[in-house]
Order: structure tokens, then C-alpha cells, then sequence
């Protein structure tokens, strides 16, 4: 074909191909198209409300960076108030670098940020409860111990912390996804729980908003390379671990193949969602720490004293 490539709203210089549409935009107009969606999201769906007080789960990755950023873009002309919670679980060589990119960009928009480590909260970091995981070769996966671990964090900072929102990053092929794993798996309470945002379920548990929920992985990517939005391009070494890292190569080959693929997965799973059994309402307390849970003892505390018990204390073998 020879020649630039024009973006199809304005005929300048293109920047990004949105392959579901088949169209090139230039960053002005992928921007525009970007941050209309999240707002219409927001919006349409009455994610936040005037009064709301929006707290944005931020791990220093570019989802969640762009979800921050743009919760603060909007929070003024929208009505709410906005700040960031970060989890330290403790994960070396990778943790850090993400709080820093973190740090940077809440001093640059002029967000605060409150942090809650793992091991204030549990007594080890995810290092150390991988270490008792590998010795005692107790077969839970790490990424299974930081998933329940850091929803029981981010719950607990958001609400003591006054938060009428707890906002995250995931994208939609996050929502993808874990819709696939839970298929896979046949965990049919993760589809009917992993929505656009939670229904209030009791006072102690902060309703969750997606914002990101419509916009594939792609395009973050593409809006925070435009924005200037910084992340280092560290992974965690758990990854490798996840059933989610052969499931993301594979969505994303059939996405090459056949665009719009996951969109239609997501359609797929919003009408499961609609002829499923809906969660139940109200939680109960866990016996042990009181936060909420729907069995007698949550599932941090179970994995606390099953990963303390097992711990290796010197001189002990
Ligand atoms: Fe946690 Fe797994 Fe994500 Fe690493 S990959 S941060 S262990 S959930």
C-alpha cells in the first residue's frame, strides 16, 4: 500500500490500530475514544455518584494507573473524591519498582496514596509464604495465597479508610480471562460474582467498580504510552504459576485471528451472569477476624494459620 496510514475520523497521521473496528486513529482521537468509554461506563452503569468516595486499588501496574488517573480526571467534573490503596505483599525484585512508578504519578496528579503490606496484616510476605509453601510442598498456588490475601487488604484499607467505592484496574481481558478459568474449572460462583461492580453485600464489605471493564489490554497499553502514564516492564516471577498465563496467550491468538473475539466472550458471560442464581446479599463475619466472609472462618484466616503453623522456625526440622 505505501504511505502514512490516516486516521479515519480526522485524515492525520494514525497511531493506533483498533483492530475490533478495523479502523486507524491518530493519539488525539484514540484518546478521545478511550477516555469517552471509561466515563460512559462510569456513567451509564452509575459506578460513582456525586458524594462517593472513591478509593482506586492501584499495584503500580498500567491498568491500574490509568484507572487512578483517570478516576482523578473525571472526580472533579463527576463529584467524587478519589485516593489510592496499594498491597505490599512482599514480592522482591518486582514489588518495589511498581510502588515507585506508583508514588510518581500520584505526586504528579496530586493523589495520596495509602499502602497495607502483608506482613503488617498476616505476619510473612508472599516470598516467605512461597518459601513455606515450597518446603512443606503444600500444594497451593502462590498467585491463589496473593489473590485472597490482597481482596481481604484492599476491603479492609478501603473501609477504614471511609471509602464508598473500591475501584480496580481490570481490563477487559482480564475479565476474559478469569471468565475462561472459572469455565475451565467449572467454578460457576466466579461467574456470577466477577461482574462490572459488586451489589452493597453488608457495611464492612466496599462495593467494587470496574472502570476498565470495556477496554481491552491493548489499548491501556497504547493510552499510557500516549499519556506518558510510566510503569517499569518488570512481571511477577509468580506468573509462571497461574493458570491465567497460558490462558492469556491463547485468548490472545484467537483475538489475532478472529477481532472482536472477546467481546463476544464478555457478551457470553453477561448472559450467564443473567440466568445464574445471583450471590447471596448479606455476608457473615468470620469468626477469627470479623471481617466479612460467606463461611464461618474466612479464607485469609484459614490460609494465615494453615502458612504460620507450617512455617519453619529455626532450630525446628
Ligand atoms: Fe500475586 Fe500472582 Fe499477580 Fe504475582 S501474578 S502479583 S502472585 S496474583
Amino acid at each position: 500500500m505505501g504511505g502514512t496510514v490516516r486516521c479515519f475520523v480526522c485524515g492525520g497521521r494514525a497511531s493506533v490500530y483498533v483492530s475490533y473496528l478495523g479502523e486507524y486513529l491518530c493519539s488525539y482521537h484514540f484518546v478521545e475514544y478511550f477516555e469517552r468509554r471509561v466515563k460512559a461506563t462510569l456513567t451509564w452503569f452509575r459506578l460513582v455518584e456525586p458524594g462517593d468516595r472513591v478509593a482506586v486499588a492501584v499495584s503500580g501496574g498500567k491498568d491500574s494507573l490509568t484507572t487512578l488517573y483517570l478516576m482523578r480526571k473525571f472526580s472533579e467534573e463527576m463529584g467524587f473524591e478519589v485516593f489510592g490503596i496499594a498491597v505490599d505483599e512482599g514480592i522482591a525484585g518486582y514489588r518495589e519498582y511498581k510502588l515507585e512508578a506508583l508514588r510518581s504519578l500520584a505526586r504528579e496528579i496530586g493523589v495520596d496514596v495509602h499502602i497495607a503490606t502483608f506482613r503488617e496484616l498476616f505476619g510473612l510476605t508472599l516470598d516467605e509464604a512461597v518459601a513455606v509453601l515450597g518446603e512443606r510442598g503444600l500444594k497451593v498456588k502462590p498467585c491463589t495465597v496473593c489473590g485472597v490475601f490482597r481482596r481481604y487488604a484492599l476491603n479492609r484499607a478501603a473501609r477504614e479508610l471511609g471509602a464508598t467505592k473500591l475501584a480496580t484496574g481490570h481490563n477487559l481481558d482480564d475479565e476474559v480471562q478469569v471468565f475462561a478459568m472459572n469455565l475451565v474449572k467449572a467454578h460457576v460462583d466466579g461467574i456470577v460474582r466477577e461482574g462490572l461492580a459488586t451489589e452493597p453485600a453488608g457495611e464492612r464489605l466496599v462495593p467494587r467498580i470496574k472502570p476498565l471493564y470495556f477496554i481491552p489490554e491493548k489499548e491501556v497499553l497504547a493510552y499510557t504510552l500516549i499519556r506518558g502514564i510510566r510503569t517499569p516492564f518488570v512481571e511477577c516471577p509468580y506468573i509462571v504459576h497461574a493458570l491465567r498465563h497460558p490462558m492469556r496467550h491463547w485468548l490472545n491468538e484467537i483475538e489475532d485471528e478472529e477481532p472482536g473475539t472477546k467481546y463476544r466472550v464478555l457478551a457470553v458471560k453477561e448472559l450467564f451472569r443473567n440466568i445464574l442464581p445471583p450471590p447471596p446479599k448479606e455476608m457473615m463475619l468470620c469468626r477469627v477476624c470479623g471481617e466479612p466472609t460467606s463461611h464461618p472462618v474466612c479464607r485469609a484466616c484459614e490460609l494465615k494459620t494453615y502458612l504460620l503453623s507450617a512455617r519453619v522456625v529455626p532450630g525446628q526440622r
